[in-house]
């Protein structure tokens, strides 16, 4: 992967073409690199690798839980409100 696909000349991770021919070297192998790590960071999948990959399951989940309370905004926390209002409000209308 780290060579030259056309003459075969070492490539450094840097660089962009090739010094020996002056090729540019494909980028599509990266760019689905950066997908599938993308895709990871955002699905069920790629949370439990995450998680089973810590030195402990509780450290995993842990880590996971921070991170899922930093993401959340003012906007998120206030959404989530008004749901758990909507419902209140639902259940007391039914009941
Ligand atoms: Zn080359």
């Amino acid at each position: 992967m780290n060579k030259c696909q056309i003459c075969g000349a070492e490539r450094l991770k840097s660089e962009v073409r090739c010094a020996q021919c002056g090729e540019f070297y494909p980028t599509l192998t990266e760019l689905l690199d950066a997908e599938v790590f993308y895709e990871e960071q955002q699905t069920l999948k790629g949370l439990l690798k995450r998680i089973l990959g810590a030195e402990t399951i509780k450290q995993g989940l842990s880590a996971e839980f921070k991170k899922f309370k930093a993401g959340l905004s003012k906007t998120a926390l206030f959404t989530l409100y008004v749901i758990a209002a909507f419902i209140f409000a639902l259940l007391i209308t039914v009941l």
